[in-house]
């Protein structure tokens, strides 16, 4: 997301906040952008792949929207995704990650040879 008041012909780094704990961008912690602005940072993007994928669980309610593709519940169903998973911002009960993202967003960080990200493995959680 955009921090308020963002000049969007002009967006600087610390203008760009992720959508999960709405931390700013800073050299030092990768961010990752979906959709319509949205962001999310490196650091989230490990809790929520230890949560949901390495884990299996889900701390998404039933019925979500994922700000990084914009899918909601009736959107997955459509394409027999229904039952998946997500991970809910332990900070802002709105911004629920989905199964798919997490994964498309730690694939590209950990192939990113900008910052030193890695999936996180089972032995590390
Ligand atoms: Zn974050
Ligand atoms: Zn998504």
């Amino acid at each position: 997301m955009r921090k308020p008041g963002t000049d969007e012909s002009n967006v600087a780094m610390s203008d760009v906040l992720c959508d999960f704990c709405h931390r700013q961008w800073t050299e030092d912690e990768p961010m990752i952008e979906g959709h319509h602005g949205s962001c999310v940072c490196g650091k989230c993007v490990t809790l929520a792949y230890m949560q949901v994928v390495l884990n299996g669980d889900s701390t998404a309610p039933a019925d979500f929207k994922c700000p990084m593709c914009l899918e909601a519940t009736a959107d997955r169903e459509a394409l027999e995704r229904g039952g998946e998973h997500g991970w809910q911002s332990p900070l802002h009960d709105e911004a629920v990650f989905c199964e798919r993202c997490i994964k498309l967003a730690a694939d590209s960080l950990h192939k990113s040879k900008d910052w030193g990200w890695t999936k996180p493995t089972l032995e590390k959680a």
